[in-house]
């Protein structure tokens, strides 16, 4: 095949929401951008993720709303119609089909090149397209690495032909029998959504806990709504042996005695219809040509504040989303974008100077600025450390920001944990009969800010970002006393916590 050789200012690899938005704003100094991207633009979230996994949640949560409320609960007289579900997930997930987001990136000015890329050196690149040809692609001025992650699949399964989350998200089928195996986001997540379309589901979680990363009351609350639930959520389990025959999958799982108590060490036989693997996710690094920039193929891009790759000289080279293993949603993974398409519109800004730079610009980008930002600026991802939002859609919903009491402890600060039932709120009794939820602060006691905040129970996901603005802004407890929240709602538990801590 012939080869044809493209150059651009910048490079970027992936059309994720993360390399979306990094394209979008390198450009806005006039760089010329081209975006490589083999599969859907729009990413994972978009198709296979974020989209459709909310899509096959929202029914459970409006049903459950509904029967909580006397009144509105009679006219529930129906279960969740899985067939409509899984049509409106289709609808959420636009059918699979990027035609939106290709019209997006190309009124923003962007060349689209579908093709997977590889590096053979130093901003230089090779394209292969689906036709097989190759188009050799180089960047005068900056690369960034935007090409996500893809999921852990244990060799234990290799042979059952598993799920991931992309068969889940996308299935139209529901399983009869599932096992979820994993405890994290994603586990919980779709354990819920398969519960709620009427799979007989079982969660095999390899610690001693659902949710690790949150506050142990989270992960509590979440293992006990799925039992109530009649999901089997076995704790400290292995899945030693998984056999597929026919349509059925076996799997031998041994499970410890766990302090979670339930009981002894056990080996357990379960037979499914599907196995959904969600042990975790891995950046997708193996095929870049890491190795011709002295990088090792499959390790995570590490980068630092203005999201600039370790190990590589001469400021070109970047990255940003799933694939530093910085950040592992949507939400961080665009902040991170925007940060890194930032640096590389000013430091590569190719206007006069005059125009560019001497009393700031439009965009209000400089050279100078850039090179002289310091933490908080508009060029630095300083949120990636200590400020971190994140939210599990399960029912409850679990959210929280920041430093958990355990995180705050093994960074040495002296913290005080405030902690409110949610159910003692006005606005509880008002959103729901027998609403049942906590919300826990973690608070530097030197500096009276709030270090932390995690939030539990229905419909708190949009409670997050109140805590997340006290935690980046460092407000201090005394001024948060001023932050007066409404009467009946379920915001009022920040003036609860902050009477809690003495104010
Ligand atoms: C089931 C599930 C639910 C989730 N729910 C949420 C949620 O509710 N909220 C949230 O914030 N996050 C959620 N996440 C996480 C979120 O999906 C990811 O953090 C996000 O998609 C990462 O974006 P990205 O652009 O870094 O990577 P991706 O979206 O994976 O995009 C990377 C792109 O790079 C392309 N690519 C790969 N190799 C090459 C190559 N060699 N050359 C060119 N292009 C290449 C890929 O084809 C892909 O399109 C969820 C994840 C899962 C699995």
């Amino acid at each position: 095949m012939a080869e044809v050789t493209d150059e651009y200012d910048v490079v970027v690899l992936g059309a994720g929401a993360v390399g979306e938005n990094v394209a979008d704003r390198a450009s806005r100094t006039g760089l010329s951008v081209v975006v490589v991207e083999p599969a859907l633009v729009g990413g994972e979230c978009s198709y296979w993720a974020c989209m459709p996994s909310k899509a096959l949640l929202r029914p459970g949560d409006v049903l459950a709303a509904a029967r909580a409320v006397p009144g509105a609960a009679a006219a529930v007289t129906g279960g969740i119609d899985p067939a409509a579900v899984l049509v409106r997930r289709d609808e959420v997930a636009a059918h699979w089909d990027d035609a939106g987001q290709v019209a997006w990136l190309e009124g923003a000015g962007l060349t689209l090149l579908r093709g997977r890329a590889r590096f053979t050196g130093p901003r230089v690149l090779v394209v292969e397209e689906a036709d097989g040809s190759l188009r050799t692609v180089t960047a005068r001025r900056a690369v960034v690495v935007a090409t996500g992650s893809v999921p852990v699949v244990p060799g234990t399964f290799a042979d059952v032909r598993p799920w991931t989350s992309r068969e889940a998200t996308s299935t139209h089928r529901v399983p009869p029998r599932l096992a979820v195996v994993g405890g994290g986001v994603v586990a919980t997540e779709l354990a819920t959504a398969f519960a709620d379309l009427g799979s007989e589901v079982t969660v095999l979680v390899r610690g001693e806990r659902l949710l690790a990363a949150a506050e142990p009351f989270a992960g509590e609350a979440v293992a006990r709504a799925l039992t109530d639930r009649g999901v089997r959520v076995l704790l400290g389990t292995s899945v030693t042996s998984a056999v597929r025959d026919g349509d059925e999958v076996r799997l031998v799982v041994e499970r410890r005695a766990t302090a979670a108590g339930d009981g002894q060490d056990a080996t357990d036989r379960l037979s499914v219809d599907e196995v959904l693997v969600a042990t975790g996710r891995r950046p997708a690094t193996d095929d870049l040509g890491l190795e011709t920039l002295g990088l090792r193929p499959g390790d995570a891009l590490e980068v630092d504040d203005r999201l600039q790759v370790a190990g590589v000289d001469g400021g070109w080279l970047f990255a940003a989303g799933d694939v530093t293993g910085r950040t592992a949603t949507t939400h961080q993974g665009k902040y991170d974008a925007r940060v890194v398409g930032d640096v590389i519109a000013a430091r590569f800004d190719p206007r006069p100077a005059a125009e560019g730079h001497a009393g700031g610009t439009r965009q209000g980008l400089s050279r100078q600025a850039e090179a002289e930002a310091a933490p908080w600026s508009r060029y630095r991802a300083t949120a990636d450390v200590g400020a971190v939002p994140q939210v599990v859609f399960t029912r409850p919903q679990v959210a929280w920001v920041g430093r958990t009491h355990e995180q705050a402890q093994r960074d040495g600060v002296e913290v005080e944990v405030l902690a409110y039932e949610l159910g003692d709120l006005g606005g509880a009794s008002v959103t729901a009969e027998d609403y049942e939820g906590r919300v826990q602060l973690v608070v530097d006691v030197a500096r009276d800010v709030v270090l932390g905040a995690t939030f539990v129970g229905p419909d708190v996901a949009d409670m997050l970002h109140a805590a997340t603005v006290a935690v980046v802004g460092e407000v201090p407890l005394s001024r948060l006393w001023h932050a007066v929240p409404s009467y009946p709602t379920l915001s009022e538990v920040w003036l609860r916590l902050l009477e809690a801590a003495g104010r």
